[in-house]
C-alpha cells in the first residue's frame, strides 16, 4: 500500500537521465539491467515498512523466498505480533547450522516520506539515470536485497560455514527490533564468528561508531499576567539557559582536544532537536520541554555529562521555588545506544577488509544495530552500498556503482564461503 498518491509526483514525467561519470572506485554501470540485484530492490522497496507500521509483508515475502531454495526462517515478533525480525541460515556442508558462520544484518524499516518533496514515488525504486531513486534503497535495502538476489550463488556449491541473514524491525526507532533477534539466537545454540551490518557507508570497511543517549528535560515553572513577571517563573526563559549551557558543552568539545580522528566527527557532540513551550505572548510561560542528545566517543562518559546538565539546571531551581513551590526542572531518559569498536585486524575485520577489497577501516559518528550484536560478542563490522548523507532524504539515491561494489562484494563472500 502507498502513503501518498503518485499524483503528487509532478516531477516524475521529468527526470534527470544524465549520467555523471562514477565517483572513484566505482565502476561505471550504463543501466540497472547489469545489476542482479536490482529486481530484488525493487521487490523490496516496494513495501512501505514505515517503522510506525506493520512489516510483515515484506518479512512473509522473505520468508517464502528463502523458502524457494529449501532455507527455514525464524521469525521473532513484536509484542502486538505486527511486526517481525527474521533469522536464516544456509548450513555449512556438514550440516552445521549453529556454530560459527557469519550474519549478514539489515533492517527492514525506513524513515517516514512525511512531508519531503519526493519527484517520484518513494515506495517505487525508480532508476533515474546512474541512480536508483526510492525509500531505503540507501538507509538500508539495497545490501538486504544484494545478499538475498545472491541466494542463488550461495547455495550453488557447499559452505565451509554457516550463512545467516538477519532482518530486523524498528531498527530507526531505537534499535528496538534486532534485540529481540539477537536475544534468542543463544536458546537456539547458534554463535555467528561475526556479523556485518549493512548500514551504508559508501562499501568501505567500519570497525566503529559512537555511543548515543538522549533525555527530554521539563521545566515547570508558574504563570503570571506578563505584566507581573516577576510573580511568574518564565519555564521558556530557564530552559533556553540550559540549551545554551548544553551549546557551550558542545563548543567545548568541539574547540577541546579529546578527538578520535577516524571518525568523520572526531569528537563528542551534544545537541538539541526539539523545544516547545509558552502559549501566548501576554502569558508567562508555566511549561517548556525540550529532547537533547550525546553522540559520544567510547571513552566520554553520557552520563557524566547529563550530570553537568543537570547540576547547571538544578542551580535555577531555588529562585525557581522561592516562586513557585511546585516548579521544577526534570530530565526523562529517551534512548540509549551503545558505541562499539571492534579492533581493526580482528577476524571479521581481516573479513571485511578482504570482502571490500581495499584496505583502511573508518568509524562512524551515527548508531547502528551493530553495537548490539558486539554486545552479544558478535564481533561486527558495518559495510553497505550508500552514503549516510542521502539516508532519510527527499528522493533518497543510491549510484549504480555502489550497488555493483555490494554485489562485488556478495560474491567474493560466496568464493570465500565456497572455498574448503
Ligand atoms: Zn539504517
Amino acid at each position: 500500500m502507498l502513503a501518498v498518491r503518485p499524483d503528487r509526483f509532478p516531477a516524475m514525467n521529468a527526470p534527470d537521465r544524465t549520467f555523471a561519470s562514477p565517483a572513484p572506485g566505482e565502476p561505471q554501470v550504463r543501466d540497472v539491467s547489469e545489476l542482479a540485484a536490482w529486481p530484488m530492490i525493487r521487490t523490496l522497496v516496494g513495501f512501505d515498512t514505515t517503522s510506525r507500521d506493520s512489516n510483515l509483508a515484506l518479512i512473509h515475502w522473505v520468508r517464502d523466498h528463502l523458502a524457494g531454495f529449501g532455507i527455514a526462517s525464524t521469525l521473532t515478533f513484536d509484542d502486538e505480533r505486527r511486526k517481525a525480525n527474521l533469522f536464516a541460515t544456509i548450513p555449512a556442508r556438514d550440516g552445521n547450522a549453529t556454530t560459527g558462520g557469519i550474519v549478514l544484518s539489515g533492517h527492514t524499516d525506513v524513515v517516514p516520506v512525511d512531508d519531503q518533496p519526493w519527484s517520484s514515488d518513494p515506495f517505487v525504486a525508480t532508476p533515474v539515470g546512474d541512480r536508483i531513486v526510492g525509500r531505503g534503497v540507501t538507509d538500508m535495502k539495497s545490501y538486504s536485497a544484494t545478499a538475498l538476489a545472491l541466494v542463488p550463488l550461495f547455495v550453488e556449491h557447499p559452505l565451509a560455514r554457516p550463512l545467516h541473514f538477519a532482518l530486523s524491525y524498528d531498527e530507526e526507532v531505537g534499535c528496538v527490533g534486532v534485540r529481540r533477534l539477537i536475544a534468542e539466537l543463544p536458546a537456539r545454540g547458534v554463535a555467528p564468528d561475526g556479523c556485518i551490518v549493512g548500514e551504508p557507508t559508501g562499501m568501505k570497511l567500519v570497525v566503529a561508531h559512537k555511543g548515543k543517549k538522549s533525555w527530554r528535560c521539563r521545566v515547570r515553572g508558574h504563570e503570571a499576567h506578563s505584566s507581573l513577571t516577576p510573580r511568574g517563573v518564565n519555564a521558556v526563559q530557564i530552559a533556553c539557559e540550559i540549551v545554551a549551557h548544553i551549546a557551550a558543552m558542545a563548543r567545548r568539545f568541539h574547540d577541546g582536544a579529546r578527538r578520535d580522528d577516524a571518525y568523520d566527527v572526531p569528537y563528542t557532540t551534544l545537541h538539541v532537536g526539539t523545544i516547545r513551550g509558552g502559549t501566548a505572548l501576554n502569558i508567562v510561560p508555566r511549561d517548556c520541554e525540550f529532547v537533547f542528545e550525546v553522540r559520544h566517543l567510547p571513552f566520554d562518559d553520557p552520563d557524566a555529562l547529563l550530570d553537568e546538565v543537570r547540576a547547571y539546571a538544578e542551580s535555577f531551581v531555588p529562585a525557581m521555588r522561592a516562586v513557585a513551590p511546585d516548579a521544577y526542572v526534570a530530565f526523562d531518559p529517551l534512548s540509549k545506544m551503545p558505541g562499539f569498536d571492534t579492533e581493526d585486524g580482528s577476524a571479521i575485520a581481516e573479513l571485511g577488509h578482504e570482502l571490500c577489497g581495499r584496505a583502511g577501516a573508518g568509524k562512524v559518528s551515527f548508531g547502528t544495530e551493530a553495537s548490539l550484536f558486539h554486545g552479544a560478542s558478535i564481533p561486527t563490522v558495518i559495510c553497505g552500498p550508500g552514503h549516510i548523507e542521502q539516508a532519510h532524504q527527499p528522493d533518497e539515491w543510491v549510484s549504480l556503482g555502489q550497488l555493483a561494489l555490494c554485489e562485488a562484494f556478495m560474491r567474493r563472500l560466496a568464493a570465500r564461503l565456497h572455498a574448503a
